[in-house]
């Protein structure tokens, strides 16, 4: 016997509609990339969004098209989500960070039909010129006074042009909740980036779970600032979920330095913001050296990459409670968050702060399991090491246009790449990516862990652990430090600080000392470059200790 409840499908274009009945005047604020402040109102975004779905209509756009955008934070990148996804097309996100041969893929692998940009991406759209003229057009997400002229780029358009005579009134169709929403390629580092084809359903469903107050507690009364790219994973969902309870929306734009955020969270009393762990160091430090304080910043998350204990701490003097979570491209992305049970209140400092830079429990939705090498699932002890494979309603089933994933398993799980560990409380903390995991006579090395504890130095401004082959090991660990100007740190400080805190065969063989460590587009630490940047002074240490 089926329910006898209506059968109404979850589309993103309900987000947009409740946002605007219930919500119309909480505001959405952006810092331009033309230089000003913008602000409106959720009422304007849909009226708005209504008006570019009636342009890409006449543009003779079909359903599941996909429109791609190379954009920053800002409210036409917004519209777009809403427009586009809304009308029954795909909203194609693609990451500018990229190499310019990546993003040229990747517009040619999804078959975008159009592509929106905002204007800092002129010499980007002009190097991939030959290719971009085969659209329908290249739409530059700016007003007539500041559209730029180009030669090489026939089929460009102004965004404010192409929506002005339109109509603000559009019916949003409706369609099958399991129908495309948007797209987002992931930003592997080995190999094609691949492509993650979202539904109406799983955005909806995952915007929801993002929203309880174990997850990441949205609500009215927050104002609500994605660090988090919007051309990655979709904000973390944050676009959706800030309309679905009706919180203001301070999106960043492409400034993303510490002076800049500091200003626009106070500017705008943000009192929630989310991103990852390379963003909140430079904050962090740009107040520390200006004595700089929150005055309406209660929440942060974290994600991404691990969060340093000390960074979790240094919110956490600074009156912020900071929310660690995990996810992937592939999970929408939130699966996990780091939120005490009551069992925990009464802990001491020390031991709550150990649970809480753990990447946290499963959301409902979600189902994690976490295997051995023997394929069976491991202790709950916390300190064994396994596999973690997922699957639910927001993890992608397969790749787009694309028929090999080794990752996807044959009785329906995704396996995520992921070491971890998992307590009896159901905490599951990432020891490292399969690939980065450091393997030493039989034993495995978290390059995490090492890094968290190297990161807590004060010389030290950011730490990487990577492997370095070993004849008698196979592998053992090296630390690659930038240091905080001006700071000493040798290899017996190193050694110092690795003796009281782990077992004597994690501690790094070898120290290296760096400008700069490079990330990913998603800023990330970047391994493999990491591991090609130290190849030189590790061959010099080896001729080193043979001389010795
Ligand atoms: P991406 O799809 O580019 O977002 O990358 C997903 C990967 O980022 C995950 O598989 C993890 O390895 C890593 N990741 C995401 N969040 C965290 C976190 N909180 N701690 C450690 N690693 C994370």
């Amino acid at each position: 016997m089926l329910g006898m409840m209506m059968n109404t499908p979850l589309l993103v274009s309900s987000i947009l509609r409740h946002a605007a009945n219930y919500h119309a005047d909480r505001e959405v604020v952006s810092q331009t990339v033309e230089g000003h402040i913008h602000r409106y109102t959720y009422a304007d975004l849909s009226k708005r969004s209504q008006k570019l779905a009636n342009a890409l209509q006449k543009m003779g756009l079909q359903q599941g098209d996909r429109v791609g955008t190379l954009a920053w934070n800002g409210y036409r990148h917004l519209e777009l989500y809403y427009g586009v996804s809304g009308s029954g097309l795909v909203c194609h996100t693609i990451n500018p960070r990229l190499f310019q041969d990546q993003i040229g893929y990747i517009i040619e692998h999804a078959g975008d039909s159009v592509l929106f940009a905002d204007l800092s991406f002129m010499p980007i759209l002009e190097a991939l010129a030959e290719q971009l003229s085969k659209l329908k057009a290249v739409v530059i997400m700016t007003d007539e006074e500041h559209m730029p002229k180009s030669d090489l780029l026939p089929n460009l358009k102004c965004y404010e042009t192409l929506i002005a005579a339109e109509s603000d009134h559009f019916d949003w169709p409706v369609f099958d909740e399991n129908t495309a929403s948007g797209l987002c390629y992931t930003s592997g580092t080995t190999g094609n980036p691949k492509g993650v084809l979202y539904s109406h359903r799983s955005t909806i469903l995952h915007a929801f779970a993002l929203s309880l107050p174990d997850a990441l507690c949205l609500s009215a009364s927050d104002t609500i600032t994605p660090i988090v790219p919007m051309f990655h994973v979709n904000a973390w969902g944050l676009p959706y979920a800030a309309l679905m309870v009706g919180a203001k929306l301070v999106l960043p734009g492409p400034k993303l330095d510490g002076a800049s955020l500091h200003t626009l969270f106070e500017n705008e009393g943000v009192t929630m913001t989310a991103g990852v762990p390379t963003v909140w160091l430079g904050l962090l430090d740009w107040m520390q050296a200006n004595g700089k304080t929150f005055s309406s910043l209660q929440r942060l998350v974290i994600g991404g990459s691990s969060a340093p204990p000390v960074m979790i701490t240094r919110f956490q003097k600074l009156g912020v409670k900071v929310r660690h979570a995990w996810g992937m491209t592939e999970t929408s992305p939130v699966g996990l968050a780091a939120a005490l049970l009551p069992q925990h209140e009464s802990l001491p400092e020390n031991e709550k702060l150990k649970l809480l830079a753990k990447q946290g429990r499963p959301l409902f939705g979600v189902e994690f399991r976490v295997d051995g090498d023997d394929g069976q699932p491991i202790a709950r002890d916390g300190k064994m090491f396994g596999a973690m494979m997922v699957r639910g309603p927001w993890i992608a089933s397969a790749y787009f246009n694309n028929q090999d994933s080794s990752a996807h398993t044959k009785d329906g799980w995704f396996n995520t790449g992921d070491v971890v560990t998992i307590d009896k409380d159901g905490f599951i903390q990432i020891v490292d990516r399969t690939k980065d995991v450091v393997k030493s006579g039989g034993e495995w090395i978290s390059s995490i862990e090492l890094e968290n504890i190297a990161q807590a130095h004060p010389a030290i401004k950011e730490a990487a652990v990577v492997a370095k082959p070993d004849e008698r090991w196979g592998e053992r660990p090296v630390l690659v430090v930038q240091l905080q100007d001006d700071a000493t740190f040798t290899k017996q400080d190193m050694i110092d600080l690795f003796t009281e805190q782990v077992s004597k065969w994690s501690i790094p063989d070898e120290l290296i000392v760096v400008d700069e460590l490079p990330h990913t587009a998603t800023g990330k630490l970047l391994k493999t470059a990491i591991r090609k940047l130290i190849q030189e002074d590790l061959d010099k240490l080896a001729t080193q200790n043979k001389v010795v």
